[in-house]
């Protein structure tokens, strides 16, 4: 009997992180009545400093009378609010033209390469909460997300090089020594292996490469059929007999009758790749338990194995790419099943829990969507 569970690990395969922002409509009436209830202020203010200016000049003698003509009272209102507009307009202009100078010098440098570039629109609340506020927030968001994507790239292709160059190495290592060297039967037909096995092992990467590029260059299924589910996992374990046979695994299989709807061809490569880390992370005489079932909105496979299990750590990086966890299997594999097994379940809107103990085995669920055929 397997021990379940000290590391359960849950993942809904499309996981997107937004940061809560307020309603548009609510932010707008804010900004709106700040807006209004200054431009009121302004007004006021150079109503009262226009009768401050009247009553100074009244009372050191300028002005003889309060009791003006019209024109001199609208001269020297006039006045006093083109000199407090102008002040205004100096103040507006330096409080929202300073961080437009630092979008545009922002932008040359993310536009030269450099992402760790961010903006801040600290200088009062008032600035934060306007539109300039939601600009850098989102300005900020962007630099953040190109300077992760642009991590992923590097480490990519890093990793990717890395895959491809030890077999390529390898094959060119032991072709040379065939060629060049006195060797035994023996020992031709053992270098012929190696290479035969590390050519193998290049063929499958690039077949999981191209087929994740594939994934995830599609955004929808269009290719879906009705088809059995528990032939096609009887089927996807059959091809794996040669292995869990040498193991000595007891195979026990739970397969309710389903009538599924939704791509074959996906679902293969979601079962055959659950399979053969179930099975090639299994120790002899193991067990291995294969089971569907339907339940009213959803379809579960579960798929487990008395294996190594994997710990936390191991656990929180399985469907990143190229990522291996166990180092004496890392031969047999390539890092790639489980991110296309992830990327498979993002596009068919499934979700895969799996639950792991390190020494006593691994249980993947696949939870799929059930859906009609029309
Ligand atoms: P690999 O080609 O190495 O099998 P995968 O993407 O299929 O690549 O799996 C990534 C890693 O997840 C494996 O290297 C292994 O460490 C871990 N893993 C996956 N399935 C199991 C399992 N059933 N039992 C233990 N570890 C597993």
């Amino acid at each position: 009997m397997i021990q379940k569970e000290s590391a359960p690990l849950s993942l809904k395969p499309v996981v997107r992180i937004r940061k809560r922002m307020e309603p548009d409509h609510k932010r707008r009436y804010r900004v709106s009545l700040w807006t209004t209830g200054f431009a009121f202020l302004g007004l006021l203010t150079s109503d009262v400093i226009c009768a401050a200016v009247i009553l100074f000049l009244y009372f050191k003698g300028v002005l003889s009378s309060l009791d003006m003509a019209p024109g001199v009272w609208m001269l020297l209102t006039l006045l006093c609010s083109t000199l407090f507009g102008a002040l205004l307009t100096y103040f507006y202009t330096h409080m929202f033209l300073r961080p437009l100078k630092q979008f545009t010098e922002a932008t040359q440098k993310v536009a030269d390469g450099d992402f760790s570039v961010r903006v801040k629109v600290n200088d009062s609340r008032f600035l934060r909460r306007s539109e300039l506020g939601v600009l850098a927030d989102s300005f900020n968001h962007m630099t953040d997300e190109l300077a992760a994507t642009e991590m992923f790239r590097k480490d990519f292709i890093s990793n990717f090089s890395h895959e491809f160059k030890t077999p390529i190495i390898s094959i060119r290592g032991f072709a040379r020594q065939l060629a060049h060297e006195e060797l035994t039967r023996e020992q031709q037909l053992e270098f012929a292996r190696i290479i035969e096995e590390e050519s193998e092992i290049l063929a499958g990467m690039s077949a999981n490469v191209l087929l994740l590029t594939k994934l995830e260059n599609q955004e929808i299924v269009t290719e879906k059929t009705s088809f059995s589910l528990d032939e096609q996992l009887r089927r996807c374990m059959l091809m794996f007999e040669e292995q869990w046979s040498a193991l000595n695994l007891s195979i026990d299989m739970e397969l309710d009758e389903i009538q599924c709807y939704s791509s074959e061809e996906m679902l293969s490569h979601v079962w055959v790749n659950l399979i053969s880390n179930a099975v090639k992370f299994s120790r002899k005489d193991g067990a291995l338990y294969v089971g569907c079932t339907a339940e009213s909105d959803k379809i579960i496979v579960r798929i487990r194995d008395s294996g190594i299990g994997m710990n936390r750590e191991t656990l929180s990086h399985i469907f990143d790419k190229f990522y291996q966890g166990d180092s004496s299997h890392t031969g047999a594999g390539n890092g790639l099943g489980l991110a296309i097994v992830y990327r498979i379940l993002c596009l068919l809107g499934g979700e895969i829990q799996v639950e792991s103990d390190p020494g006593f085995g691994s249980t993947f669920t696949v939870f799929l969507p059930i859906e009609g055929d029309g």
